[in-house]
């Protein structure tokens, strides 16, 4: 295990960052409650993970809950993650362009290299060569600052015909007679219109015998697709790692323009650096919120039915029900704080109480219809536009379960003329070919204000 350090002084210096960064919201807030976790007084209990599995033909011996890195900005944190028993991290060359494998470097200073499963990813274009894949991969290791990775990724992989790139095949092959890589792995988040599923496309993967590991949407909305995937990791002896593990949402917060939180400045800033007034940002806020608001407000009996009343207990139990399949090897959660590590790592080990099942599938049951699921194709091909539906909702996701809205809002600029500007107006053959009843214009229409600034 990692050399345990006092973290006690690096969360009082990275809470004074915040404090000086936030100004006044952050005064309020601390003089009413001080952030838990600074803990100052249990600098020396840090949460422990209790439960380690076998990650499929690896035969690594895998936390249940890992470390995604799409958001953190703190090789601390990642330090604290591995000084918490987390072994697995994972990380893609596309994360903050490179900075994400950066920060794991620096972490990864303090610890026993060997102890840690380091996963990254490389999207791949159709065309490209294996000299260009490797020659990729080795800034990857120069950034991570370690002579390999434990398991290179296809990053997001389009088509079952993708899963056949011959360069990035060779390459693996290479990289592995190079002791630079010891395992190859896909992950997918299903197609950019009216290509094959995700579960179309991982059952083919585990199938094929080449790829060791995979990545995998699945939570307790989207059941049904993903446990296929994960029965044929398990027939194939793949080794499993779950992302997008919380799909609910039930909270909101208040809004007061006078005392921002953390994370409502963040957004106010962000927009203000693009040239929005802050007036306009913040009417924006506002309007974000007050939706919220309304969808609250809808959902409020069955909140009050199960006393679940904040996103943080939605998402602890969302990912009790993802390690309570002992066929999914490790949760990859994106912490982005110590507070977060300190909430999700005590998970580990731990079941769904039956109680919680029930809250879950009823869950499920009442926003069956809000819930488009990621890796879903089964409207695209409805649509005259070719606007790719789940892709623009995943984008939304990372906006609002995620709060990456600098990753959402860029990504769906990059989706020119099929974004969702075409669902004004549009008679929405979509919405009767989805078998949830997903409201696809409303949807997408309120993906399309929040991921745009006009
Ligand atoms: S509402 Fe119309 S334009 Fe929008 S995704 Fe559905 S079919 Fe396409
Ligand atoms: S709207 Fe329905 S059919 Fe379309 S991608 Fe989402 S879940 Fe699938």
């Amino acid at each position: 295990m990692a050399q345990q350090k006092n973290y006690s002084e690096e969360k009082i210096k990275l809470s004074r960052r915040n404090f000086v960064k936030f100004g006044g919201a952050m005064v309020v807030a601390s003089a009413l409650r001080p952030p838990t976790w600074l803990r100052q007084d249990q600098s020396d209990e840090i949460p422990m993970v209790k439960n380690y599995r076998i990650l499929g033909r690896t035969g690594f011996q895998v936390s249940d809950i890992s470390i995604g890195t799409t958001r953190v900005r703190e090789a601390e944190v990642i330090r604290y993650a591995f000084d918490c028993g987390v072994n697995y991290v994972d990380t893609a060359e596309g994360y903050g362009n490179g900075r994400a494998e950066e920060l794991i470097g620096e972490a990864l200073k303090h610890i026993d290299r060997k102890k840690i499963f380091i996963t990254t990813k490389l999207g791949i274009s159709e065309d490209e060569t294996n000299d260009s894949i490797k020659q990729r991969f080795y800034k990857c290791l120069d950034r991570l600052k370690s002579d390999y990775a434990d398991a290179l990724y296809m990053h997001g992989s389009r088509s079952i015909k993708m899963l056949n790139h011959a360069g990035f095949h060779t390459a693996i092959k290479e990289l592995k007679a190079e002791g630079k890589v010891k395992y190859c792995g896909v992950s997918n988040h299903g197609p950019r219109g009216d290509g094959e599923s995700m579960a179309q496309i991982l059952c083919a993967a585990a199938e094929d015998g080449r790829f060791d590991l995979m990545l995998i949407v699945y939570n307790f909305m989207n059941k049904d697709e993903s446990e296929k995937i994960v029965a044929a990791c398990k027939k194939y002896n793949v080794g499993a790692t779950a992302m997008k593990t919380s799909p609910g949402m039930l909270m909101v917060e208040s809004f007061d323009p006078d005392n921002l939180s953390q994370q409502q400045q963040e957004y106010i800033d962000r927009i203000m650096s693009r040239g929005t007034a802050k007036e306009r940002a913040l009417e924006r806020l506002k309007n974000r919120l007050q939706s919220q608001q309304e969808s609250y407000e809808k959902s409020r009996p069955f909140v009050e039915k199960y006393g679940v009343k904040t996103m943080d207990e939605l998402q602890n139990k969302s990912i009790q029900w993802v390690i309570s399949n002992p066929d999914m090897h490790t949760a990859c959660i994106s912490f982005r704080s110590f507070d977060m590590i300190d909430r999700i790592v005590p998970l580990s080990g731990t079941k769904l109480s039956t109680a919680d099942q029930q809250f879950l599938e009823e869950f499920k049951y009442v926003f069956n219809n809000q819930y488009c699921r990621h890796g879903c194709n089964q409207c695209a091909n409805q649509c005259p536009y070719g606007v790719p539906v789940s892709t623009i909702m995943r984008y939304a996701y990372y906006y609002q379960l995620q709060n990456n809205e600098k990753l959402a809002m860029s990504k769906y600029y990059h989706l020119k003329q099929q974004n969702a500007v075409h669902c004004f107006g549009c008679e929405a053959p979509c919405t009767t070919a989805c078998p949830y009843g997903v409201n696809v214009p409303a949807q997408l229409a309120t993906a399309h204000s929040m991921l745009t600034l006009v």
